[in-house]
């Protein structure tokens, strides 16, 4: 199958390209580099043996994704190609919807011009807001999200279910993503934020690194077992897996709209996530307690039952194994 990944050169993208072309899929790479970097496409190679197509354009830019879809027989899309971050979307908001709603929607309708209906979107553990119950099924409640970034993975979420409505023939599976983590074990690629990190690996990857003082322990009052936030840490090339297991799916069995959560279904507090990077790496990383940062949930884990199930896929990665290769990412590219 030939796949287009909108923002294969990003964090997740590239992790996905790798295991895509591992598996002996053709991929072709649209990205424009806004928080992403030409290295990676060097490294996806390096990596694999493998080539792939490549072009630069932002995935909003219709005419030129139209010439893509003219130019090359594309079977599925994977959409890695939106903003992330949740402190920049609170003060960017109009920017967030534009690149991740007006994107995908470019995307869907190019799509659909050309016939091509398999779709595959990365969305997150966020629509589920502020869970009723941990481990969450994929069948909670969504939507109260407390940020723009988490509404446009709502919306589009429901803007795909809406198009499964009109025309059953899309065959469409949300991805839902607890907190990816971890780098690809060669240390040629991984998670590289700019500016100050907001989130808790890559920040205390960057302590650990003696590039910041020390770890902001955002509140240690919580309703869980040490009074610090549960996440489920995901390996990134684990949920990379997660991918190629559902793309498997769409290709053997079709039209549907089907909805997975990508995760361990373990949860981890930040307290064990840094002792576990300190026993991973043998860093040290000095932390202080803070207040909570507001909009945070106290507990959030997968119950990922349904992909086991569905698609024989599960996390098999460890703690550990995140920590050491985001320690082992960031040592390489600081030689
Ligand atoms: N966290 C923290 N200090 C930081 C960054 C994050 O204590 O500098 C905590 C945060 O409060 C949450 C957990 O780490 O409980 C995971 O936060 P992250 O931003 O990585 O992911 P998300 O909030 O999206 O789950």
């Amino acid at each position: 199958m030939k796949i287009l990944l909108p923002g294969g050169a990003g964090y997740i993208g590239s992790h996905t390209a790798i295991e895509l072309l591992n598996a002996g899929e053709e991929i072709i790479i649209i990205d424009n580099f806004a928080n992403s970097n030409k290295k990676s496409l060097e490294a996806i190679k390096e990596i694999t043996g493998k080539d792939f197509k490549f072009c630069e354009l932002n995935y909003l830019d219709e005419e030129k994704l139209d010439k893509v879809f003219e130019e090359n027989k594309i079977d599925a899309v994977m959409n890695f190609a939106g903003f992330k971050s949740v402190g920049e979307s609170v003060k960017n908001p109009i920017e967030y919807y534009k690149n991740n709603i007006s994107g995908a929607l470019t995307l869907l309708e190019t799509m659909k011009k050309h016939n091509v209906k398999k779709f595959i979107f990365s969305s997150s553990a966020t629509v589920y807001g502020d869970p009723e119950k941990v481990p969450i099924t994929e069948d909670s409640k969504t939507g109260g999200t407390t940020n723009p970034y988490g509404t446009t993975k709502y919306y589009i979420e429901q803007i795909l279910k809406d198009i499964y409505n009109s025309d059953p023939t899309w065959d469409i599976c949300i991805l839902r993503y607890f907190n990816p983590v971890g780098a690809h074990k060669s240390g040629l690629i991984g998670e590289e934020p700019r500016g100050i990190p907001n989130n808790l690996m890559p920040y205390i990857v960057r302590v650990a690194a003696g590039e910041l003082k020390e770890l902001s322990v955002f509140g240690n009052d919580y309703n869980t077992k040490d009074g610090t936030g549960v996440r489920d840490f995901i390996h990134v090339v684990d949920l990379a897996k997660g991918h190629v297991a559902a793309l498997s799916k769409l290709k053997k069995e079709g039209k549907g709209l089907f909805i997975y959560n990508l995760g361990t279904g373990k949860g981890y507090s930040v307290l064990d996530m840094v002792k576990s990077f300190e026993k991973a790496t043998n860093q040290k990383v000095p932390y202080k307690i803070t207040p909570r940062r507001p909009g945070d949930i106290a507990e959030c884990y997968a119950d990922p039952k349904k992909a086991k199930e569905e698609l024989g896929w599960e996390a098999t990665k460890t703690l550990e194994d995140m920590c050491r290769d985001s320690w082992n990412y960031i040592k390489s590219q600081n030689k």
